[in-house]
């Protein structure tokens, strides 16, 4: 195979700035032990090999749909395949593959092995903690949930559990950042208590806002159009429908529904992300309920730029680094003075400053 190898940038490795000297020594060892030369006979590609630019990916690629352990379930044209890592490649790469990854194929004996990733277009990540080194203050790090997202459903309810803005405040920082279109779902429509004046702060900002039920099949049709043609992801609380929605799109999928949790707070329901072919092209991705949304990476100065209201009166701030923060005066900050005039919701502001607080 002749293919010109591309080293890897960008997303792939964003996470590694918040490691710790000691963790990167130890990766590095690791990494040494995997791809340096083992008893005189040398590994065929190292990890930064293994990924390659899309342009090169030939006529043989698929979608990773599902990882678990060596095995890569891969769907390719119009059936999934259970593949291997190519026999030259360390099987430590495959724990590198998520949902969504582009990889090419090749066929020998009968069998189908994966030999590059491609390029990720896009990547949707949060934050994780770490329970076995929660001491550490490095144990929060990214996370990456799925590759190449077209469109995130950022899916909540009516009540059951109860809609909280500041949750959909937070999907919109993570879609953005991450270059993936939002689309906000509210669902539950047959419990009735639509916030019609909720959902007009995000109308107004221009994101597409629609509304379904699992149980009336109010909206589904619509939520098939937005999705249609896509790789697209739902987000959102256990408990909210994601699993009973992704059942009407793709009545094959047979998600287990779970129960809403007593105090309204919804349980685990699924447990591993997974891709969904449900027509020609239009892929769903199915991820863990996210309980805790952190947020990483992220500039306190390009928070700002995620709330598209702010822009236009942040120009009025008489200092150009201004935060828009509660130390600011409505004489000297734009933002502050228009969110006094209620030219700013307020609710947004609100869930502005707690992420603010928290980088
Ligand atoms: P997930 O955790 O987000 O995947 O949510 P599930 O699909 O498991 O649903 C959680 C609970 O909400 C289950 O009891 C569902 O039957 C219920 N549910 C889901 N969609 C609707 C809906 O549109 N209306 C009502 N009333 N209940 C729903």
């Amino acid at each position: 195979m002749t293919k010109e190898i591309m080293a890897s940038k960008g997303h792939l490795h964003g996470w590694q700035w918040r490691e710790s000297e000691k963790a990167r020594e130890k990766k590095e060892r690791a990494k040494e032990k995997h791809f340096g030369s083992r008893g005189g006979e040398q590994q065929k590609y190292t990890s930064l090999e293994f990924l390659i630019s899309h342009d090169l990916a030939g006529l043989y690629w698929g979608i990773v749909a599902e990882t678990k352990g060596a095995e890569i379930n891969v769907f390719y044209e119009n059936g999934y395949y259970l593949c291997r890592l190519d026999e030259g490649l360390s099987p430590d790469l495959t724990k590198g593959l998520i949902v969504g990854d582009h990889v090419t194929l090749k066929k020998e004996d009968d069998e189908i092995y994966v030999d590059h990733l491609l390029e990720r277009r896009t990547v949707l990540s949060r934050l994780r903690k770490d329970s076995k080194r929660w001491t550490d203050i490095f144990s929060f790090h990214e996370h990456i949930v799925a590759a190449n997202v077209d469109t995130a459903v950022v899916v909540v309810a009516t009540r059951n559990p109860p809609l909280h803005p500041k949750f959909i405040d937070r999907f919109l920082v993570l879609t953005q950042h991450n270059g993936i279109e939002p689309v906000i779902c509210l669902n539950k429509t047959d419990l009735g208590q639509v916030r019609e004046d909720i959902l007009n702060i995000y109308r107004n900002l221009g994101i597409k806002v629609i509304k379904t039920s699992a149980f009336t099949q109010e909206g589904i049709g619509t939520l098939k159009d937005v999705m249609r043609g896509k790789t697209a992801v739902l987000l959102g609380p256990s408990g909210v429908g994601k699993s009973s929605l992704i059942n009407q799109i793709d009545p094959s999928a047979g998600l287990r529904v779970g129960d809403v949790g007593r105090l309204g707070r919804g349980h685990h329901t699924t447990s591993s992300s997974a891709l969904r072919v449900w027509e020609r092209n239009s892929y769903i991705i199915d991820t863990p309920g996210v309980r805790s949304l952190g947020m990483w990476n992220i500039d306190a100065r390009e928070l700002q730029s995620y709330f598209d209201e702010f822009g236009k009166f942040s120009t009025l701030c008489k200092y150009p680094d201004c935060l828009h923060d509660e130390r600011q005066s409505e004489t000297i900050c734009g933002v502050r003075n228009a969110l006094s005039r209620g030219l700013i919701a307020e609710q947004r502001y609100k869930s502005y400053l707690k992420i603010l607080k928290e980088l």
